[in-house]
């Protein structure tokens, strides 16, 4: 199996960077002077908006990415024996344009539950008490605030009256609820943005609640309980890759992208002038600013792209000694964690039978910010979640440090749905902006991933309907 540049894994005796996966591509061997669309990024978003302009439409397409592998913020590792997700995880069939996607290479057949992912009865019946004062406000609950959660833009004026609020600021409304149940619905909303209440927007946590079908216990169902079998995510991302019939270029960093009358320069960091007549841009929110665009971007989409998303987490996997029964842990974010939340994935795998606990720690923003300081990932894991056990093992992709993702899953804070939504869906002139991390329904999703390439191939495909040097001309 090749080994990517990324990823990285820790044992007593040994530190390595760089792990096994079925996710690295070499690319072409040569390329042509002009396309019809150049496609930058492979993550889910451009996987599907590549295959669908080349092989549904029959177009010429480049498809560009930084890395040396497919997949994105998805990827599956090969460590110590055991295939482990590094990034996006969980699908469920409520997710419709991936659940599609599962569905076209038989891959819903490969479905599996991981161990233990929803927190007891007894909290979850906290939780949805919780929940229904929570997400009720001025007499409106959750299915009239946001009637259409897979269109929020169709009808905002509910949601939007009140997505100046924080979680936290929604919290301190509710003044007869008692500490302890306020603490626990915290620390588990805190889980969609690895970050404490006060900066996740309520329309946000509304979102998740109404996606999940208007549950706590349809929201873990929905975002965190069936992954991908053998092959994992890696096999989705090359099932859609082996479909697509363009030209590619990895390690291939974007640093700019001009457009004019005559089409689109996209300059690679090396140096390397590509051009066409359209380009797709799935480059995440947060590393938007790294490329320069001529002419430049709209200012309302450049302050969407300073504040950035909120979720700059961890997720780390840890390999305990000892083969434990399935458990979850939350934390508030106000009692010095560096873990927002815990819980055992599987049980290890070797032909004599269960070996050890795979469980995955996922870091509050900004805490455990080195993947190699060893000495306070595993004293935080020991002190925060749990002190009885021996990790002989943990593996992790740091995706805060990472220059193509700067973040790990979409989470937005207050008053940025209203502001930036719309504008961060549109087009630019030549340029069409998709990623899950402005997706209308599950923004922060590999389905909200494959929302935006589905849409960004409309976009295209109206686009050269019309009269192209229109498009730029109108900047
Ligand atoms: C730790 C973690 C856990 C997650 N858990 C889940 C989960 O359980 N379920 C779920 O559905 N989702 C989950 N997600 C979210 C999900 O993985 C993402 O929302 C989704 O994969 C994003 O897809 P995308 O195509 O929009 O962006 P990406 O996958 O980020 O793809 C963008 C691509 O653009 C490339 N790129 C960036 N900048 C440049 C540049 N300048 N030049 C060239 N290429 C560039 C990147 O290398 C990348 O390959 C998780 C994400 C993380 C990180």
């Amino acid at each position: 199996m090749p080994r990517s540049k990324e990823g990285f894994l820790w044992t007593p005796t040994q530190e390595t960077e760089g792990l096994q996966t079925d996710a690295v591509q070499q690319g072409s061997r040569s390329i042509e002077d002009h396309y019809d669309v150049i496609v930058i990024g492979a993550g889910f978003a451009g996987l599907i908006a590549a295959r669908d302009l080349t092989q549904k439409h029959g177009l010429r397409v480049l498809l560009v990415d930084a890395r040396d592998r497919i997949g994105g913020r998805t990827w599956t590792a090969k460590v110590l024996g055991e295939e482990i997700e590094m990034g996006g995880t969980w699908v469920h069939w409520n997710q419709p344009h991936l659940y599609a996607e599962l569905h076209r290479y038989g891959l819903h057949r490969n479905l599996k539950t991981s161990a233990e992912l929803v927190p007891a009865d007894k909290y979850v019946t906290v939780l949805e008490s919780v929940a229904q004062r929570f997400f009720s406000i001025d007499g409106l609950d959750s299915r009239s605030l946001m009637p259409y959660p897979h269109d929020p833009l169709r009808q905002p004026s509910p949601w939007q009256a009140y997505d100046h609020l924080s979680v936290k600021d929604r919290l301190n409304q509710l003044h007869d609820i008692p500490q302890w149940e306020k603490e626990l619905f915290e620390s588990n909303i805190n889980t969609f943005g690895s970050a404490p209440g006060k900066d996740i927007g309520f329309v946000e946590a509304l979102r998740w609640f109404t996606l999940g079908g208007h549950s706590m216990a349809g929201v873990f169902e929905l975002a965190g309980i069936f992954k991908l079998g053998k092959g994992g995510m890696t096999s989705f991302a090359r099932a859609v890759w082996s479909e697509f019939t363009g030209d590619s270029l990895f390690n291939t960093p974007i640093s700019g992208i001009r457009q004019g009358t005559a089409g689109v320069e996209v300059k690679t960091s090396h140096g390397q002038t590509l051009r066409a007549k359209l380009a797709v841009s799935t480059i995440p929110l947060n590393c938007l600013n790294d490329v320069q665009f001529s002419p430049p971007l709209s200012p309302l989409r450049q302050a969407a792209i300073a504040e950035g998303h909120i979720n700059s987490g961890a997720k780390i996997h840890f390999k305990l000694r000892e083969t434990l029964p399935g458990w979850f842990w939350t934390s508030n974010g106000y009692n010095g964690s560096d873990f927002v939340f815990a819980f055992s994935d599987h049980n290890g795998n070797q032909p004599s039978g269960p070996s050890g606990t795979w469980c995955i720690g996922f870091g509050y923003n900004g805490c455990l910010t080195d993947e190699k300081d060893s000495r306070s990932i595993l004293k935080a894991f020991n002190q925060d979640i749990n002190p009885h056990h021996t990790v002989e093992a943990y593996a992790t992709h740091y995706w805060i440090n990472d220059p193509y993702a700067k973040g790990v899953w979409a989470c937005w804070g207050p008053k940025s749905t209203s502001k930036y939504l719309k504008a961060l869906q549109e087009s630019h002139g030549r340029i069409v902006f998709a990623s899950a991390d402005w997706a209308a329904g599950w923004r922060g999703f590999v389905d909200g991933a494959i929302e935006r390439g589905q849409v960004a191939v409309q976009d295209i495909m109206q686009l050269l309907k019309n009269d192209l040097s229109d498009a730029s001309a109108k900047l």
